[in-house]
């Protein structure tokens, strides 16, 4: 299962541009979709050495493996020509690695960049802290690929400063974040530059920043090696630029589709498919399905001001999904009309040939006559008079069958 997305998240190159645009120092990149464009960036870029890197929103690429057979999504050579055969084993075969579902995800880009030699990698990052109502850097000296192993073996290792949204990263907390990090000398001027990220993170409604690692190279300059960058979506109305960049191919389709609907689609792992509107209602749904033996499916929320053409497209995404074997329909109709519902649930049963078993609960605003709707429809819909009775059936339909 993909899980549901919450904040949109961008590429590795996305990333690395909006850094670039900010004055934070990146290699030189291209990128590239095909193993000859691939080749030709490799030659083009005239660096001494080259690292290829698979472009799919998780980490852990480095220490990843392909289904073509290949090790690793991260790849130094100093052979532009060996470029073009790399990137062939990555480009439409699947990346799995330890933050990616088992079967991995199909890189379909891959980044051709010049590779400096590391002398140090640390871990650098800017989160949205709920605790301290605000920005939070967290820092370690011990950053590479594996600083999950770091934060839970030696959490002291790990440094965080807080800071006030209004004022910003003052410059003793940058001093201080820069010596845990362990820059000396010269080195902290850099690092402070590189902490310019802080501002690009509030800027673009940044909730995570993440550069693991920030290195330092033997020639004594301070690098972003690597960029991941979390948007809040509640700031999409203001960062459209950002937003354009959206990549959804690796969300879930049904989720997708769903938005465009303006619907709220979760895929879960059981069978019961649920179609709510709000999400406490969806919750309290799930919960209760738990409660008699089942397992929901996935939720649809249809929110409030429904269209029946919503209905008819929420059945739709419903039952798309193959693991569903009942579908519980339990609306409150609050400003939701309950008539518009109840024919919305009529079309799209007729229209789509609705195969599973339907339990109905609707209760709320215009419901005697969304129930008469239903009862004369003369489809195979179980009406519930109330959640424990829905839940119940509709375990109960899967059962039977
Ligand atoms: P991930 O975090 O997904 O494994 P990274 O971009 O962090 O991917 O790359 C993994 C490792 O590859 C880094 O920790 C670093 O050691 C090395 N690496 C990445 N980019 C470069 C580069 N431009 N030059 C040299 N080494 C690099
Ligand atoms: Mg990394």
């Amino acid at each position: 299962m993909v899980s549901p997305r919450r904040w949109l998240n961008l590429q590795e190159y996305q990333s690395k541009k909006l850094m670039q645009d900010s004055g934070v120092t990146v290699q030189r990149f291209f990128v590239a979709d095909t193993a000859s464009e691939a080749l030709e960036a490799a030659k083009r870029l005239k660096a001494k050495e080259i690292v290829l890197k698979a472009q799919i929103l998780a980490g852990g690429r480095g220490k990843g493996v392909f289904d073509s057979g290949l090790k690793g999504g991260v790849h130094l050579t100093k052979e532009p020509a060996a470029v073009g055969e790399l990137a062939g084993k990555m480009l439409g075969f699947n990346l799995t690695t330890k933050q990616t579902p088992k079967e991995g995800v199909k890189v379909k880009t891959v980044m051709v960049a010049e590779a400096l030699d590391i002398s140090r990698e640390t871990y650098f990052a800017i989160l949205m802290d709920r605790s301290c109502n605000g920005p939070v850097m967290v820092g370690s000296p011990q950053g590479g690929v594996d600083i999950e192993e770091v934060a839970a073996t030696t959490p002291e290792l790990i440094f965080k400063e807080v800071i006030d949204i209004f004022e910003g990263v003052r410059d003793d907390q940058a001093l201080r974040m820069a010596a845990n990090l362990g820059f000396k000398g010269p080195l902290e001027k850099q690092v402070m530059e590189s902490l310019k990220i802080v501002n690009l993170s509030l800027k673009v409604d940044a909730t995570q920043v993440e550069v693991n690692p920030l290195g330092e190279t033997p020639e004594g300059q301070v690098v972003c090696f690597d960029a991941k960058i979390n948007f809040d979506d509640n700031a999409e109305f203001r960062q459209k630029a950002v937003f354009a960049m959206d990549d959804t191919t690796e969300s879930d389709p049904l989720e997708t589709e769903a938005a465009k609907y303006d619907l709220k689609y979760i895929g879960l792992d059981g069978n019961i498919a649920c179609f709510v509107n709000g999400a406490g209602l969806a919750m309290a749904t799930c919960d209760i399905i738990d409660l008699h033996g089942g397992k929901p499916a996935n939720f649809l929320d249809l929110g409030g001001g429904v269209k029946e053409n919503q209905v008819y497209v929420a059945f739709k995404l419903l039952t798309a999904d193959p693991k569903v074997e009942a579908i519980l329909v339990n609306i409150f109709g609050g400003i939701v009309n309950c008539a518009i519902i109840a024919n919305g649930i009529t079309k799209a049963c007729r229209e789509l040939e609705l195969k599973v078993p339907l339990v109905v609960r609707l209760e709320g605003t215009n419901v005697q006559e969304a129930k008469r709707i239903l009862s004369e429809s003369g489809l195979p819909i179980t009406s519930a008079s109330d959640l424990d009775d829905a839940a119940k059936k509709a375990v109960a339909a899967i059962a039977k069958k």
